[in-house]
């Protein structure tokens, strides 16, 4: 019989989203992220462009943004589990189309926000949901062992994952920041990978020598720490004399009621849309926009890109002020963006960036694979993976669908 080896398989490497990978060992497979590529007026399903109703899955088949993998959305068989890191959608929309019998695993810490973002019918999920993992838990798919291990990104419940198999050890980042409120999950995840064979790394921040990636310019107008935005919430609440409108991320619970307690203690009271307030676990909701109107000075209305129109109702007065904080569209490469701008210079609304990446900063990026220091680093879910150099550490730029074996892997070593 031929001795049982570990293969890695990118089904998508993320470029700069979707990333998501197969470890196998033997007859089992652990299948990492099933989410789609986000990438407004690139993607082929974009601007308001979705699968047709009744086919959503086959459409996305044929065109390649889900990976044709046997047993997974039927016929289980017995042979791949699915782990999840984190509840963003270029990580969980291929949930919902799972076969019921697949075992699916996630961050125990991630389970409020799941079912709440499910029942809004914001991220449909599959029946049954699966099973939410205590960090530090270990979870077996045949002989690859799983183990949880949080680290810090821009909503509750992110994790990273170390992976052994008989002959292989891996650690898989997740999405992480190292300047969130919670950086000690972040180095907690490097010192537990300490020295693995390879490192899957996520860089997204990670920019081509000669251009600024988008996701940097956009998100990083002025480079804030969570902290930072947070305290600027304050003081321009401090300032503020009319109304307040912000556009946030109502996954990024703990920002939301940052600016909640911010707005209370300048006297003023943060409403939300309905479908955003349950998302955020917010209770106070947007009303009627005719009582904001006439007290505008009291509120902050968060308003994602959809609800822009309900400034139509809330007739902002001169000196109103717009926060963009990390809400959708995220920068000048979606097209939204521009009409965005349209907007708030249309009701002649004074723009405040204060925003702050869920993603490692490129020295960041560099310190986790220093901290870690791994065999073998492969950047991905980034659009410049070429740009990681860590001096000593050897570097694959993974190649979609191409198997790697743990002996190539290990060739490799610096
Ligand atoms: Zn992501």
């Amino acid at each position: 019989m031929r001795r049982a080896t570990t293969v890695l398989t990118f089904l998508a490497t993320g470029d700069p989203t979707g990333l998501k990978f197969t470890v196998e060992y033997g007859a089992s497979r652990a299948l990492f992220d099933f989410g789609r590529e986000h990438a407004p007026g690139r993607a082929l399903f974009s601007l308001g462009l979705e699968p047709r109703p009744g086919r959503e899955l086959d459409d996305l088949l044929a065109i390649g943004m889900a990976p044709r993998l046997e047993g997974l959305y039927r016929d289980w068989g017995g042979r791949t589990s699915v782990f999840i890191s984190h509840l963003h959608l270029d990580h969980t929309f291929l949930v919902r189309y799972l076969d019921p019998a697949v075992p699916l695993y996630y961050p125990a810490a991630m389970e409020e926000l799941r079912a709440a973002c499910a029942g809004a019918g914001l991220v449909p999920w599959r029946t049954p949901a699966g099973i939410g993992i205590a960090d530090r838990k270990t979870i077996g798919c045949g002989e690859i062992e799983v183990e949880f291990v949080a680290v810090d990104h821009d909503l509750p419940g992110a994790t990273g994952f170390l992976i052994r198999t008989p002959d292989l050890s891996l650690a898989y980042t997740g999405d992480h920041r190292w300047h969130g409120l919670h950086p000690e999950l972040t180095e907690g995840f490097a010192e537990a990978a300490r020295g693995v064979d390879v490192l899957v790394q996520e860089a997204v921040s990670l920019a081509p020598r000669d251009a600024v990636a988008p996701e940097v310019a956009a998100a990083q107008v002025e480079r804030l720490t969570e902290a930072a935005v947070i305290a600027r919430f304050e003081e321009l609440l401090g300032r503020a004399r009319a109304l307040v409108v912000a556009n946030l991320y109502p996954m990024n619970r703990e920002r939301v009621s940052a600016l909640g307690r911010a707005c209370q203690k300048s006297g003023r009271m943060l409403l939300m849309d309905p479908q955003a307030a349950v998302v955020a676990g917010w209770e106070e909701i947007l009303g009627d926009p005719a009582a904001v109107a006439a007290d505008p000075s009291r509120y902050c209305v968060a308003l994602g890109f959809h609800s822009l129109p309900t400034l139509i109702d809330l007739r902002p007065p001169a000196g109103s002020i717009f926060i963009q904080s990390d809400g959708s569209p995220l920068g000048i490469w979606d097209p939204a963006w521009t009409v965005l701008l349209a907007w708030i210079q249309m009701f002649g609304l004074e723009l405040v960036h204060l925003a702050s990446s869920g993603h490692s900063r490129s020295e960041d990026v560099v310190r986790m694979v220093r901290t870690v220091a791994p065999g073998l680093v492969l950047p991905v879910h980034t659009r410049a993976p070429e740009a990681l150099e860590v001096p000593g550490i050897a570097r694959l730029v993974p190649v979609p669908l191409q198997p790697y074996t743990d002996g190539q892997l290990r060739s490799l070593r610096a």
